[in-house]
């Protein structure tokens, strides 16, 4: 078994990391406390200070959207994340299983950030970092060059169905690779009580919904279970 983690939202938690690098970025002036008790960093959009700051003018407002935008990619940002509640034991978990990889569409340049992130809070096999620069579906071609050519593979993503959209421009683009995917791949989505459901009429590959990692346990023998039987039709 073969696992690819995704880290924001499934392992990272963004918390006021973003708006912390904003304020200073922007030179803000928000006091320290008052960000760290936004409960998410989307809050800062609402403060006196951002509105006066894109009050300024058109290219404010534009310097202010892109840096929000961008700054998911920043390494400042990805250092000051703080691990979800259990994921760290999530993943160890997951090593009594197989092997784990993580793949994320953080960039290669902040590759190095993201390892000493993972290292610092005790995620197993922290050396097996994927950056998916360019495209999601990135993520299912870690999976096919790093896992065993049929072993089974697990996905787990807080964007099951971006992840899931993907399998398309994967089948056009990397067909072979798709074609060896289908029948042994499943998806965890995590942070939803409901999975997203295919718009096919055959599921290309099983979805699970893993609220959190608590669940974990109960959820992975279904999964494990529920890998495999499908063809490549249902997708294309
Ligand atoms: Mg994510």
């Amino acid at each position: 078994m073969f696992f690819v983690v995704d880290i924001d939202g499934v392992l990272a938690a963004s918390s006021s990391a973003i708006a912390f690098y904003l304020n200073r970025l922007l030179d803000l002036g928000i006091p320290d406390e008052v960000i760290e008790a936004m409960p998410s960093s989307a809050e800062i959009a609402q403060r006196p200070e951002v509105l006066a700051y894109c009050a300024r003018g058109e290219e404010f407002r534009d310097r202010f959207n892109a840096a929000a935008q961008n700054a998911q990619y920043e390494a400042e940002v990805q250092q000051r994340k703080l691990p979800i509640p259990g994921s760290v034991e999530g993943v160890q978990a997951l090593t009594r299983y197989g092997r784990v990889s993580y793949a994320t569409c953080r960039k290669s340049r902040t590759k190095d950030t993201t390892v000493d992130w993972l290292v610092r809070y005790g995620y197993p096999h922290s050396e097996a970092v994927y950056c998916c620069d360019n495209f999601l579906y990135e993520k299912y071609l870690v999976g096919y060059e790093q896992a065993g050519k049929d072993e089974q593979i697990v996905y787990i993503d807080d964007l099951a169905q971006p992840l899931m959209a993907g399998l398309r421009p994967l089948v056009a683009r990397h067909r072979s690779a798709a074609q060896s995917l289908i029948g042994r791949i499943a998806l965890l989505a995590y942070g939803v009580e409901e999975p997203p459901t295919w718009p096919t009429p055959r599921d290309p590959y099983p979805v699970l919904a893993l609220p959190d990692w608590s669940r974990l346990s109960t959820l992975l023998g279904v999964a494990v279970e529920k890998v495999g039987g499908r063809d490549l039709a249902a997708s294309a």
